[in-house]
């Protein structure tokens, strides 16, 4: 028995379990046998665990969710580095099912978003459905079987009907390559990797980038090592956070009052949703909110060179506007320097910046962001034909709804390409996925489908559509995004309204698709399975 097979725990018994197996009882009951499909789901994430939930709640119990980590929570667990927050308010960060009332702060800690993912997967009977440990490498579609055959990294073969990718967009680090890195003789890590283990009390450290990452562990941070270079090579807009914790009272009333907590969730998606027109370069927004962030920057900054410094020179909205109460604060602080002159190289000791200077630290912290255009990456995909995924979207990722590809049958994505949002909450967009995929597998399952494959011309159609709307907005006018390749297609964000978003997918348009009957291919029975699952 493999040890990462024993993580399936019912009531108090520990059982080794197949794949499968681990929902094949609850399956008998609910869904006839030879209506199952089998689903797998890659990434334990926001994504992942709503699609189980939902799943579950639907009767369809037939999925495992495979996870490369030992815990749930994607970026969450990763993003572990101090000060990690989000930067949408907690009431409106979960699940709008699962509503969470006691958040101890207004931007909701980490730590509690980690605890209240788990939370979920407990409360609603997701654990024996994750096979942690396990990394999926590769999956081909079986056109003859109507199968999806994936290997894990260690080589084990799994089949299933349904493939969902609910690996997100932020899921591997970015380095860049920067003559000389492999010279440092210091500690080195990235932000999404922490080093707990490190003590950074009185060191010489250096951060590169500046961003939302970075802008939250910098003002923690600053306050204990014993000199601190920041590495800016671009500004980037900021406004206050305006953080603070919620009183016992509070957490009473949003607990205890019927539709409070509700309510303003949905006063705080509103108040978002109703930004989105800056994005397309509305001039009274932009401009309002740039004085405001400039305005903020004289406040806290004395020093002229490095409030010009701090000023973008994209437009407001171009990269996520950040939001910190003490990032600017810590700037100022006498034992951090900002660094704008570009890094030229790194030497054993320390970086040397493009006007010779040399910078000496004894750690240097990646906050480079994430590879965000890659995708499913390294994951090889192949669809139909031996097509793979890395040919089709060589020029960029597409996805029709961000959700399905044309080529690739019963394959669904989950924050997938354009799908991002720079104003709104992703969890919104999840919730809308899971509906839509979940309406996808009934379809399957209703009218005993083998698979469903988006039709080349409606994604194309989509596809054409979405990037004219994005050519309008301020990320077609910032030179370089995380949410743009190197040539300049935007990959990442979605082109509209979070409402608009919804419309689209809240309801399967099976016409988009072409469908293929379970009757017409030689499909082994569903239920059964692969040799290695049997082994
Ligand atoms: P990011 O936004 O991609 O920022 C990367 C930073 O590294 C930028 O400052 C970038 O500078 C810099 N950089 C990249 N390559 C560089 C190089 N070769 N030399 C010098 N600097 C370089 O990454 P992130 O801060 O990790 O944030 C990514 C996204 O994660 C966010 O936009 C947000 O959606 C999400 N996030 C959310 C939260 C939250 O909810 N609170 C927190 C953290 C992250 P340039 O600007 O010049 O490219």
């Amino acid at each position: 028995a493999q040890p990462d097979r024993k993580l399936l725990v019912r009531g108090t018994e520990s059982r080794t379990l197949n794949a499968f197996d681990s929902v094949s009882e609850e399956a008998a009951v609910t869904v006839p046998s030879q209506a199952r499909r089998r689903i797998a789901i890659i990434g334990s994430g926001f994504s992942g665990l709503c699609l189980g939930i939902k799943l579950k709640e639907a009767g369809i119990h037939d999925f495992t969710i495979y996870e490369k980590e030992d815990r749930v929570g994607g970026t969450w667990r990763d993003n572990s580095y101090p000060g990690a927050a989000c930067d949408l308010p907690s009431m409106a960060y979960c699940f709008s099912f699962e509503q969470k009332t006691d958040w101890s702060r207004k931007w909701s800690p980490q730590p509690e978003i980690q605890e209240y993912m788990e939370h979920c997967a407990r409360k609603y009977g997701l654990l024996p459905h994750v096979r942690f440990r396990t990394e999926i490498a590769s999956a081909a579609f079986d056109e003859s079987a109507g199968v999806w055959r994936l290997a894990t990294a260690s080589g084990e073969q799994i089949e299933a009907e349904v493939l969902v990718c609910a690996v997100g967009q932020l899921n591997r680090p970015y380095v860049p390559e920067i003559p000389g890195l492999e010279s440092f003789a210091g500690e080195c890590f990235h932000s999404a990797r922490w080093n707990h283990a490190y003590d950074l009390g009185g060191k010489r450290v250096a951060v590169i980038g500046n961003a939302a990452s970075a802008i939250q562990f910098i003002p923690e941070i600053a306050r204990e090592v014993g000199r601190l270079s920041v590495f800016q090579r671009s500004a980037n807009w900021l406004l206050p956070r305006n953080d603070r914790s919620y009183s016992e009272r509070e957490k009473w009333l949003f607990a205890n009052v019927p539709g409070l907590a509700k309510l303003y969730r949905w006063w705080i998606w509103l108040s978002f949703e109703i930004r989105f027109p800056a994005f397309l370069g509305n001039r009274f927004i932009a401009e309002q909110t740039r004085r405001f962030a400039e305005q903020y920057i004289r406040d806290v900054v004395p020093d002229p060179k490095m409030r010009a410094a701090l000023v973008p020179d994209y437009p407001v909205g171009g990269k996520r506007i950040l939001i910190s109460d003490d990032y600017y604060q810590a700037l100022v602080r006498p034992n951090v320097e900002l660094e704008t002159s570009g890094i030229d190289h790194v030497e054993s000791d320390g970086i040397v910046t493009q006007d010779g200077v040399k910078h000496a630290c004894d750690a240097l912290v990646f906050a480079t962001g994430f590879e965000s255009t890659r995708f499913l990456a390294p994951m090889r995909i192949t669809g139909r034909g031996g097509r793979s995924l890395d040919d089709d979207w060589r020029e960029g990722a597409r996805a029709y709804r961000g959700i399905t590809v044309s080529g690739y049958p019963n394959l669904f994505l989950m924050y997938g390409p354009n799908t991002n949002l720079g104003h709104n909450s992703i969890i919104f967009m999840i919730e809308c996925q899971t509906g839509y995929i979940l309406q996808a597998i009934r379809t399957l399952i209703d009218r005993d489908l083998a698979f469903l494959d988006v039709k080349p011309e409606v994604q194309q159609a989509f596809d054409t559509q979405t990037q004219r709307e994005l050519s309008r907005t301020v990320w077609a006018r910032t030179p370089h995004s995380w949410y743009k390749t190197e040539s300049g297609r935007i990959t990442n964000n979605w082109s509209g309204t979070t409402t608009r978003y919804w419309w689209g997918t809240r309801r399967f348009d099976v016409e988009s698709y072409a469908s293929v009957a379970r009757a017409a291919i030689s499909a082994r029975p569903a239920g059964e399975r692969n040799a290695a699952d049997a082994a």
